[in-house]
C-alpha cells in the first residue's frame, strides 16, 4: 500500500473528517490516478484512507477514517446502500419519483453523483477515485436500487481538473436505442427531461422543494405577473401556473414570463407547460439574456409581483467570488427595482465559491442601492436529498431568499 506523508500540522482537517488532502499539504508519496493511499500524518500515525489524483489540486480525498476498513466492493456497495437508505427515510420523498440517491463528499462518496428519475440512473464520475472504481459503483448503484438503467454523464467541466476525459453513455442496461427523454413527477405537476442532452443529469432536483414552495405563495398571493428567469426547463413557470391553477386565479389577466438564454431549455419548459394541461395563453418565452433584460424591463416601465432569479454557478470556488459578487448584487438589484408594491423576490445562488452570509450581503447591498427595503420571508436551501455534514461544510451550496418589498399602503 503506498503512502502520503504530510507536512507537520497539515493533519488538522483530516482529523475533524474533512475530506480533501491538498497538493501543498503533502511531503512526499505519490500513486496512479484513483489509488487507494495510506494517508499519514508527519509522525507516521494513521489518518485515513484516501484516493489519489496525481493531478488535481484536491491531491486526494478520503474514503475512510477507520484503519480498520477495506476499500473495495464490499465498501463501495456498503456505501452506496447507505445512501440509498437515507433518502428512503427522508420524509416527504414520496412528493417526487426523482431523487439525488448519492450526493458526493456529503455521502463518503467523493466526486460521486448519482440521481434517479423514476426506473433510470443517472451517474457523474467527478474524481479519479469513483472514476477507477466505476465498474464496483455501477454494480453496487444497480443492486441497491433494483433498476436496470444506468446512464454516465461524466462531462462536467470540474472532471479536467482531475486529468479526467468526457465521458457519456450507458454504463449499464441501455444502448443506442434506449429513450434518455423521461418524465418526472414532482408535487403537483410532471417535469420531462433529457438525461444525454440536459444540464447537469438532465434536470435541478435541488430546487425540488423551493420550487414547491413557490407554489405555494403564489396560490396565497395570486400573482398576476409572474418572471422566471434562468428559468431552464420552466420548473418555477409551471410551479406558479399550476399554484394560480388551482385556486382558480388563473386568467386572461395572468402573464408568465419565462427567460433563458438556451432555446433547448426554453423548447423544454413550453413543452413542460403543455405537458401539465396549464395555459399556454398566460406564458410568454424570452430568449435572452437575463441582465440585458431585466435592464429593458426597467427601462419600459415593466413591474411585476412575483419574480424567481436562479442563475447558474458564476463562483465554482472562492477565487472566483469577488467577480461573481458583482454579478449577482447587479442582477439582485435589477430585480428588486423591478418588483411591485407587497411583490415577492425568490433569489438563489448555487456557488459553492459564495457563503450563506456573502450571500446575504450581496443581496442587502443590491437593495441598499436599488432604494428598494424589502422584508426576509424565508431563508432556503437545497432539498433534503442533497445534505452537507458537519465535518464538509462545502457540501452546502445552494441557498435563497424569499424577498417581499414593502407594500404600499
Ligand atoms: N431555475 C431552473 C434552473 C436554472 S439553471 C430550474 O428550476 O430548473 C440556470 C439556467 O440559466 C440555465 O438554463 C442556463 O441556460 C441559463 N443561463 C445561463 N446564463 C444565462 C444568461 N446570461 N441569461 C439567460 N439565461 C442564462
Amino acid at each position: 500500500m503506498k503512502v502520503l506523508r504530510l507536512h507537520p500540522g497539515r493533519e488538522r482537517s483530516l482529523l475533524r473528517h474533512h475530506p480533501w488532502v491538498f497538493e501543498s499539504a503533502i511531503a512526499s508519496g505519490r500513486a496512479d490516478s484513483g489509488e487507494t493511499v495510506r494517508v499519514e500524518s508527519a509522525s507516521g500515525d494513521f489518518l485515513c484512507w484516501a484516493a489519489y489524483s496525481p493531478q488535481s489540486k484536491i491531491r486526494a480525498r478520503a474514503w475512510s477514517f477507520d484503519a480498520a476498513e477495506r476499500i473495495d466492493s464490499a465498501f463501495f456497495a456498503q456505501r452506496i446502500r447507505r445512501a440509498v437508505a437515507a433518502r428512503a427515510a427522508l420524509p416527504g420523498c414520496a412528493a417526487s419519483n426523482a431523487l439525488r440517491l448519492v450526493h458526493a463528499e456529503s455521502d463518503g462518496l467523493p466526486g460521486l453523483v448519482v440521481d434517479r428519475y423514476g426506473d433510470v440512473l443517472v451517474a457523474q464520475f467527478g474524481a479519479a477515485g469513483v472514476e477507477r472504481h466505476k465498474a464496483a459503483l455501477a454494480d453496487a448503484l444497480l443492486a441497491a436500487t433494483g433498476c436496470t438503467l444506468l446512464y454516465e454523464r461524466s462531462d462536467a467541466s470540474s472532471r479536467a481538473l482531475e486529468g479526467l476525459q468526457p465521458t457519456t453513455g450507458w454504463l449499464r442496461g441501455g444502448n443506442a436505442h434506449t429513450p434518455t427523454r423521461h418524465e418526472l413527477r414532482e408535487h403537483h405537476w410532471r417535469l420531462s427531461l433529457d438525461i444525454a442532452t440536459g444540464h447537469k443529469t438532465g434536470f435541478y432536483l435541488d430546487q425540488r422543494d423551493n420550487r414547491k414552495r413557490f407554489f405555494d405563495w403564489c396560490a396565497q398571493r395570486r400573482p398576476q405577473r409572474v418572471l422566471n428567469t434562468f428559468c431552464y426547463s420552466g420548473g418555477f413557470s409551471v410551479a406558479a401556473l399550476a399554484a394560480l391553477q388551482s385556486v382558480g386565479a388563473l386568467d386572461g389577466a395572468t402573464q408568465v414570463i419565462s427567460v433563458d438564454s438556451s432555446a433547448p431549455a426554453l423548447a423544454l419548459a413550453q413543452g413542460n407547460v403543455a405537458l401539465n394541461g396549464l395555459s399556454a395563453d398566460a406564458c410568454t418565452w424570452v430568449d435572452a439574456d437575463v441582465n440585458a433584460y431585466l435592464r429593458q424591463c426597467l427601462d419600459q416601465g415593466a413591474r411585476f409581483d412575483a419574480i424567481v432569479l436562479d442563475p447558474p454557478k458564476l463562483a465554482p470556488t472562492a477565487a472566483q467570488a469577488d467577480r461573481a459578487a458583482r454579478a449577482y448584487k447587479d442582477l439582485n438589484r435589477l430585480a428588486l427595482k423591478l418588483l411591485a408594491p407587497g411583490g415577492f423576490l425568490f433569489t438563489f445562488s448555487c456557488s459553492g465559491g459564495i457563503g450563506v452570509d456573502l450571500f446575504h450581503k450581496i443581496v442587502a447591498s443590491a437593495g441598499a442601492d436599488a432604494g428598494v427595503n424589502a422584508q426576509v420571508a424565508e431563508r432556503l436551501g437545497a432539498a433534503a436529498d442533497h445534505p452537507m455534514t458537519l465535518a464538509f461544510p462545502e457540501g452546502e451550496y445552494l441557498k435563497g431568499l424569499v424577498l417581499v418589498a414593502d407594500a404600499a399602503v
